[in-house]
């Protein structure tokens, strides 16, 4: 009987097919299957450049390929401590005028002189949920972990060349549970497996050094939510996660006028009652206009883990007149970027990093540098449209 046949009958699963038939196959014999099951036809999904090969880490199940249309904002001028030059800015999306405006801001920037960027901390972390038996036991645990953290860092790094465990902190204890913080660097990927591997083999020995003393802890999830991973969250806001990123820009009153047709005092305004008020009245933690825009189509050009997005939409943008000038600057706490590993090295995402030179060793400092600029570009070109009342007239000829 064939493999078809087998899978029809449900004596050969989608996802054993890789092993059965090589990736590549298995990809093909998966879009058949779905086609002849659901009867229509994949005349796009089945087209693609990328090694089903080189991407069996990345997904499973894979029958295909999606196409995002991707469009190149710039060059833009960032002076950064890694980043220094003109940047070209590979943006993936179907948000039509999004790379217009993010284009118009970078050329902005550009005329004004330029970015100043610095990446201001780097960590990833991970925190798992610890267990015990009472706040007595919880209280003695947290003090063995801060007690015995050179041990803990030595077992942690033990499973990485790239990982380093900076701190444990903070470590909450909520009735008698424990949920310590493990703050690492992680080189030039992103890191989220790096650092679950790392604490995973750290808390195996937390839990065997401290029952061996007679106190009861178990790890009852790896994650316990404080991480914050993949969610909004205060605690990143204030402590950072990922690459956490100031970019600003000083703009001369006459320039404001020139190409955003409008002036200081009201793109000051507009900052001030739509990104602080408005937020504030929605409770919301983004106090920007649209930092996730530009994050999510960079980080779906270049392979980054788009949940992330979320983390990178939190931030702060300010603009306050001085003098004659507008001072202008995006604050992104939590960027969790990668210039290795994850989604970095598939073809066509490693190809958008190499626009900016930023694939592979020693980059990532100098990407988060020019991801936070390109979303200065993006918000000031947004919040001088508000000012200037253009935003929908852009958006009818450009979106519609
Ligand atoms: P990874 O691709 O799992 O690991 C990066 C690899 O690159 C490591 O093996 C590291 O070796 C190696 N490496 C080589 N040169 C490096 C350099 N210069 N800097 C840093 N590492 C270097 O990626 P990851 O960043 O740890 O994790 C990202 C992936 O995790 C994404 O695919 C994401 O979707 C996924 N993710 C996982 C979780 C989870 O809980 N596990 C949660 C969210 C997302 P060494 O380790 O020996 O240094």
């Amino acid at each position: 009987m064939n493999i078809f046949e087998k899978l029809k009958r449900g004596e050969v699963k989608l996802y054993q097919l890789d092993k059965i038939l090589g990736y590549k196959k298995a990809t093909e014999v998966r879009r058949k299957f779905l086609e002849e099951k659901l009867n229509i036809k994949f005349n796009h999904i089945d087209k693609y450049s990328i090694s089903e090969e080189n991407v069996k880490k990345n997904i499973e199940n894979m029958i295909g390929a999606i196409q995002i249309p991707l469009g190149v904002a710039g060059p833009i001028k960032v002076n950064g401590e890694y980043a220094k030059g003109l940047f070209y800015i590979p943006l993936a999306t179907t948000e039509g005028a999004l790379v217009a405006s993010v284009n118009r801001g970078c050329s902005i920037v550009t005329k004004c002189g330029g970015t100043t960027v610095r990446v201001v901390e780097d960590k990833m972390t991970r925190a798992p949920c610890l267990k015990t038996k009472s706040i007595v036991d919880a209280l003695k645990v947290r003090d063995w972990i801060l007690e015995n953290f050179d041990k803990i860092k030595e077992v942690a790094e033990s499973t990485t060349r790239h990982g380093k465990l900076i701190k444990i902190d903070p470590i909450p204890i909520v009735g008698r549970n424990l949920y310590p913080r493990f703050v690492y660097t992680t080189g030039d990927a992103m890191g989220m497996n790096m650092v679950t591997i790392a604490t995973e083999e750290a808390c195996k020995f937390i839990e065997e050094e401290l029952n061996k003393k007679g106190i009861y802890v178990k790890v009852v999830s790896i994650s316990g939510n404080a991480c914050v991973d993949k969610k909004p969250a205060g605690m990143n806001v204030v402590n950072g996660r990922g690459k956490s990123v100031v970019a600003e820009i000083y703009l001369e009153g006459e320039e404001v006028e020139k190409y955003l047709k409008t002036s200081p005092e009201a793109i000051a305004e507009v900052n001030r009652l739509k990104n602080y008020i408005g937020s504030a009245i929605a409770n919301s933690m983004g106090f920007n206009a649209h930092y996730a825009n530009i994050v999510g189509a960079i980080f779906l050009a270049t392979g980054q883990d788009e949940a992330h997005i979320v983390e990178g939409s939190l931030g702060i943008t300010m603009a306050e007149v001085e003098g004659d000038k507008l001072y202008f600057s995006v604050t992104l706490p939590d960027l969790p970027l990668a210039t290795i590993g994850g989604g970095t090295s598939v073809e066509t995402q490693r190809e958008a990093l190499e626009i900016m030179g930023c694939y592979g060793s020693n980059k990532v400092m100098k990407f988060a540098e020019i991801v936070a600029s390109a979303v200065l570009a993006g918000e000031l070109s947004l919040l001088g449209a508000l000012a200037s009342g253009h935003l929908g007239k852009a958006h009818k000829e450009l979106g519609r």
